[in-house]
């Protein structure tokens, strides 16, 4: 079971959190950032005469490797608009079942396109072209009429695992085998990047749509910070008694680990946020630790 308990649950105003683990779009502009807003030069976005979103459209382009890109409110909203872009009602989308559009876009993808969503199955939400050739319908007046290839770079419920190049080149390659498009959900693909080393332009190369997330990408692109941390919080997780949590499987700041004590997930979740650390109980075992440009070393040790 899937279930982001934590997310629900209102916040006691009389806590002190000063160890957010609970994800990384809790991170707040930096006071370059600040100054770059006010001073920012602006004019009418819907006219395309905003020189500030004009550039940022273009840089994120170039960035890519794609002709053009929109800026819109939200990466849920980049998603839910590429499926209506690439399919028709009724038509199917093949997405590993750990996908965000699945489990955290509230039915978005039956809402909004109508869309029938084909769950593949694989070790740390990444699926392989065997996967797919499997997964893609076989035509005839009775199926819906497969589509889209979705994939999420890094994956979110696969652990902030990173897809590698050739992978996600042979995925995308049996997609196109079949007539499928290909969209890249790109939340955390910065992360990848620094992971990997392999550019972001490389990693959507493949894919016709591809975006990024600024609420996350704010913090996390700063790079050096995240990678230090991840993987500082991972090994140190895996020697504490009660924790289950392989470091091998940590590629990015997604830190998810199981309670293997007498308390479960929620309840360890909420004696850390009494404690002034908070994290995600991703289900009744599962915990999810993510770390970004607000959480330093010394915020790690304190989260141990
Ligand atoms: C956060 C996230 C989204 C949605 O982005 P929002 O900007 O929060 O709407 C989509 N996909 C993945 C993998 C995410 O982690």
């Amino acid at each position: 079971m899937i279930r982001c308990a934590a997310e629900d649950q209102p916040m006691s105003a009389t806590i002190r959190i000063d160890v957010d683990l609970f994800s990384d779009t809790v991170t707040r502009p930096t006071p370059a950032m600040r100054r770059f807003m006010c001073d920012a030069e602006v004019g009418d976005e819907q006219k395309g005469e905003d020189p500030t979103v004009n550039h940022l459209q273009e840089m994120v382009a170039e960035l890519l490797g794609k002709e053009a890109a929109v800026f819109l409110p939200s990466g849920t909203m980049c998603n839910e608009i590429a499926m209506r872009v690439h399919c028709r009602h009724g038509d199917e989308m093949l997405a590993h079942r750990t996908a965000h559009p699945i489990h955290f876009e509230t039915g978005g993808p039956a809402a909004l396109a109508g869309v029938n969503v084909r769950p593949l199955d694989g070790a740390r939400g990444q699926f392989d072209a065997a996967a797919v050739h499997e997964g893609v319908r076989f035509p005839g007046r009775h199926s819906p009429r497969s589509r889209l290839l979705w994939v999420e770079q890094t994956s979110n419920l696969g652990g902030g695992s990173v897809w590698p190049l050739e992978r996600v080149a042979r995925v995308v390659e049996a997609g196109r085998g079949h007539g499928l498009a290909a969209h890249l959900d790109g939340a955390r693909l910065m992360n990848a990047v620094v992971a990997s080393g392999v550019s972001a332009r490389a990693f959507a190369e493949p894919f016709d749509s591809a975006w990024i997330d600024f609420t996350k990408g704010l913090g996390a692109p700063v790079g050096a910070a995240l990678a230090g941390s991840r993987d500082f919080l991972a090994e140190g997780l895996a020697g504490l008694p009660g924790i289950k949590l392989d470091p091998a499987e940590v590629d990015t700041n997604l830190v998810f680990f199981d309670v293997t004590g007498s308390i479960d997930a929620p309840t360890a979740v909420e004696r850390l946020l009494a404690q002034g650390v908070r994290m995600g109980a991703m289900g009744p075992r599962t915990i999810r630790a993510v770390t970004h440009l607000d959480v330093d070393s010394p915020g790690i040790d304190r989260a141990l």
